[in-house]
């Protein structure tokens, strides 16, 4: 049976001398790996198609529950992903994410645009790596359907507290008055929020497609905010993600 799907390659393995797998995130049946023969005697217009971070049509043959490249248009390829190690190394994160999170068989419209939408304010440097990166994780939680509850303090419901803490394993969180009459002991998974972190959050997980690349944010809330949502995400998808520490270490050696 050959199907088409639209999608970005997220990853390649080689597969000896005979051709190589790639996964790729599709609108129409999430990540799916993919068969390419031959790949490196491949030369020319085609050999793009399906190397990393490559946006295309794919005409895929699918056996049973295998699948082969036969051909591929292009739409857009994100050189400068692989350029730079500082975007490499986030685009990779975000790869890595995608691929333990999507599931093959499942719709992902959203979450490829998501993903296309990161990958190009990455790819020509008009958002910074910083910002990406928090909103990825938290409108990709979102998108996967488990998004924080972010709308009120869950005990005495308040709705804009001043300081709040958010908690990364029960998805909620409370104004900080709440939080201290509890009398809770500390743990790892609460992370402590100001006011604009709470509508920060609430813009990501939120906002309409159109509009969620376009806020601006103070460095202190930025901190914040990337602190919950690394931990957020972490804690949902039950993984340490290597291209995580590899990001970190990357990160820790520019200063943007
Ligand atoms: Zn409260």
């Amino acid at each position: 049976m050959l199907l088409t799907l639209k999608g970005i390659v997220l990853h390649e393995t080689n597969a000896g001398d005979k051709g190589r797998f790639i996964d790729i995130l599709t609108k129409e049946m999430g990540v799916v790996e993919v068969y390419v023969r031959g790949a490196k005697k491949v030369t020319g217009k085609s050999t793009g198609i399906t190397q990393l971070f490559s946006y295309a049509e794919f005409c895929i043959e699918q056996k049973g529950e295998k699948y082969y490249y036969q051909s591929g248009k292009p739409i857009r390829i994100f050189y400068g992903l692989r350029e730079n190690l500082l975007n490499l190394s986030l685009a990779s994160y975000f790869s890595e994410l995608l691929r333990t999170a999507v599931l093959k068989g499942t719709k992902s419209g959203e979450i490829l645009r998501l993903t296309l939408n990161s990958f190009h304010f990455l790819d020509n440097s008009t958002k910074s790596p910083d910002i990406l990166k928090p909103l990825f994780e938290l409108r990709l939680a979102a998108e996967l359907g488990f998004m924080p509850d972010v709308l009120m303090c869950k005990r005495c419901m308040a709705h804009l507290p001043k300081r709040l803490v958010f908690s990364t394993d029960e998805g909620c969180f409370w104004c900080s008055d709440c939080y201290a009459a509890m009398g809770r002991s500390e743990n790892p998974y609460i992370y402590s929020m100001s006011q604009s972190g709470l509508e920060m959050i609430r813009f990501i997980t939120l906002v309409e497609t159109e509009r969620l690349f376009s806020f601006r944010v103070n460095d202190k809330t930025l901190k914040d905010v990337s602190a919950f949502a690394e931990g957020y995400i972490r804690h949902h998808l039950g993984a340490n993600f290597k291209t995580l520490e590899f990001w970190r270490s990357i990160r820790h050696n520019n200063d943007l």
